[in-house]
């Protein structure tokens, strides 16, 4: 018995192009507000984090500091 699939090699991924969240231009995620800068005072390596944290430059061994 074959199997006859009328559908079969009609696959029509990419097509579309209507998705809801595919017109609005404005892709950019910025975290607003919630940014924290932080420098190792030694070597001036900086980081980002979006809260409180407490981390050290593994390089100087040493507290980074909020800026
Ligand atoms: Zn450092």
């Amino acid at each position: 018995m074959k199997t006859v699939d009328g559908n079969d090699g009609f696959n029509a991924v990419g097509i579309g192009g209507s998705k809801p969240n595919a017109g609005t231009g404005l892709t950019t995620v910025k975290p607003k507000g919630n940014s924290r800068k932080y420098i190792c005072p030694s070597c001036g390596c900086s980081v980002r984090a979006t809260k409180t944290v407490h981390i050290m430059c593994a390089d100087c061994m040493t507290m980074m500091v909020e800026v």
